[in-house]
């Protein structure tokens, strides 16, 4: 049984092709990336990873060097429930989610990426191999953009073969957004699929008169519409209007996931792999999507999502989100009509390029 016998932790601060705006946390400008390389003693090496908006990367840093490191090295990979339930327990009075939650969760992705690589097997045949393929969409952090601007970023989507586009919402006059979604929906016609994204931005009143204000543009998914923690509200919201509920990437713990997809009457759930355990927390959630009978999707770090979402029959639309980690990875996402394509190597599929990260790594 091959032992861990190495764990090196860096955190990558990547700057953002431009600046980039949402109802909630203002502009960005760049994005953190922690990576966990764990090596065994037969030789392979397991590279895991999560992301931020920017914020919190040293605190999961902390976390993988100090608290998970020491209990990690000398024990054996192959049980990955076990070495993730021992990490859970470990961190859980600072933890349950937050910081602790994207530590463990770039290590079970690590973790998995050596299962993959000692079998032989990809990501998308150990995770339920449905598929070679999934649904894409793209994903904008465009709200501070001009709606010029908005129709040439959306147009970029299309000459690059997206079927499918999520644009954000929440200016501060319902009308402008209206407008905006009416704009884009003209531009890519009724076949194209049109999602928006709030990030929380609206109050229920205000979700409930925009949910009213966007019907007309046959919109998929209404995203975070208000406080993800709000699940009464979700309920409320789900009652009174025609748009589909979606959320998740603010959900961290399988708990979270359990009390939402029983409570809050969403029609699609959007669990990310970077922060809500890793690969074994994406599949827990897609099981617990299954048997509510919820279509899975995915946010962020599309070039891992891929694969997860590929192996699920109930998957919906992944996410290709603006962050661009693929710009340090060998292998891009590519489209073919309009499916993203799993990658079939052996491990998770994704490889850093080292030596571009390294000038923005933080010491
Ligand atoms: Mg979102």
């Amino acid at each position: 049984m091959p032992k861990i016998v190495a764990a090196e932790s860096h955190l990558f601060e990547l700057p953002l092709p431009e600046k980039m705006g949402d109802a909630k946390h203002g502009l960005h400008e760049h994005f953190e990336l922690p990576i966990i390389r764990l090596t065994t003693d037969n030789g392979l090496e397991g590279v895991g990873y999560t992301y931020t908006g920017g914020v919190g990367g040293r605190a999961i840093l902390a976390h993988l060097k100090h608290d998970l490191t020491p209990m990690l090295l000398g024990m054996e990979t192959q049980d990955i429930q076990g070495l993730f339930e021992a990490m859970y327990w470990k961190t859980h009075y600072v933890g349950r989610g937050g910081a602790a939650g994207f530590a463990i969760s770039a290590v079970d992705i690590a973790l998995w990426d050596l299962k993959g690589k000692s079998e032989g097997r990809s990501l998308v045949q150990l995770a339920g191999g449905n598929s070679k393929t999934t649904r894409a969409y793209a994903g904008g952090i465009d709200l501070n953009f001009s709606t010029e601007k908005l129709l040439s970023n959306v147009k970029g989507y299309l000459d690059r073969g997206f079927e499918a586009v999520k644009i954000k919402v929440g200016r501060p006059d319902l009308a402008e957004d209206t407008a905006r979604v009416a704009a884009i929906r003209t531009l890519i016609g009724p076949d194209r699929a049109l999602m928006v994204d709030a990030n929380y931005g609206f109050s229920r009143d205000e979700a409930k008169a925009a949910s009213d204000a966007f019907a007309p543009y046959d919109v998929l998914w209404f995203e975070e519409p208000i406080d993800p923690e709000d699940i009464e509200g979700y309920a409320w919201l789900a009652e009174k209007t025609s748009i589909p509920l979606a959320q998740g990437e603010n959900l961290h713990s399988a708990n979270e996931f359990r009390q939402v997809i029983k409570n809050a009457n969403v029609t699609y759930i959007q669990p990310d792999a970077s922060n809500c355990g890793g690969i074994s927390g994406w599949l827990e959630v897609a099981l617990m999507a299954k048997k509510a009978g919820l279509t899975v999707c995915s946010h962020g770090m599309q070039e891992l999502h891929v694969s997860l979402m590929s192996s699920q029959a109930h998957a919906g639309w992944m996410e290709v989100h603006s962050f661009p980690i693929e710009a340090y990875t060998k292998r891009q996402i590519h489209l073919e009509n309009g499916l993203a394509v799993a990658p079939d190597e052996p491990g998770i599929g994704v490889e850093f390029i080292w030596e571009k990260l390294a000038p923005f790594e933080v010491h």
